[in-house]
């Protein structure tokens, strides 16, 4: 079994909770505490406010302890305002937090066109089939480092993103019913 935490101070953690609990040979849980970072063999760091999260790791004294896992290699995955907390580089906003994926995200870029709208794309490293997206007040990628492997663009903006270890994405596949981006994440943990 395979031990995936969800970070969880703040946003949809027990969404992906529930994702979880449909995938085999993975115990999925709540993630809190720095023992829970140092236990778990991979984590999400799910959507919600980047600003919250950002501030609640610090004051948790959890920055640093997570920065050094992922750096070490474990896996993780940060949906929506997760992607901003695993960014190097912030378009428009003067914050950082873990500054561990080399990419550069604009904070709310959808959220100024649309706050939030729903699509059906085909990624074929991650699954056969159409996977259905959502996105709320999303941030996309400007600028990724030559070593991060995109995964899917709309329009000209990057939305999924993946360098070693880590993923990235500007949608919320916990708040559909499909598993792909889930399983997706459990292989990179099985590998
Ligand atoms: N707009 C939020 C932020 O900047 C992210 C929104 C989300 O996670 N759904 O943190």
């Amino acid at each position: 079994m395979k031990q995936i935490g969800v970070l969880g101070l703040q946003g949809a953690v027990q969404e992906h909770l529930d994702k979880l609990s449909q995938i085999d040979n993975v115990d999925a849980f709540s993630a809190k505490y720095r023992s829970d970072i140092e236990n778990c063999d991979g984590l999400i760091i799910p959507g919600g406010e980047s600003t919250a999260i950002g501030r609640l790791l610090a004051d948790f004294n959890l920055t640093q302890p997570l920065k050094a896992r992922i750096e070490a290699g474990m896996p993780v995955w940060g949906t929506c305002a997760g992607m901003i907390i695993l960014a190097k580089n912030i378009s428009n906003d003067a914050r950082r937090h873990l500054e561990v994926m080399d990419i550069e995200v604009m904070r709310n870029g959808y959220g100024r066109q649309l706050d939030s709208f729903f699509t059906s794309v085909s990624v074929p490293q991650v699954s056969d089939a159409e996977i259905p997206l959502v996105f709320i007040r999303a941030p996309y990628v400007v600028d990724v480092a030559p070593q991060v492997e995109v995964l899917l663009r709309l329009d000209e903006h990057i939305v999924a993103c993946r360098q070693d270890n880590m993923l990235a994405t500007s949608f919320h596949p916990e708040l559909t019913n499909d598993l792909s981006f889930h399983r997706y994440f459990a292989e990179m943990i099985n590998k």
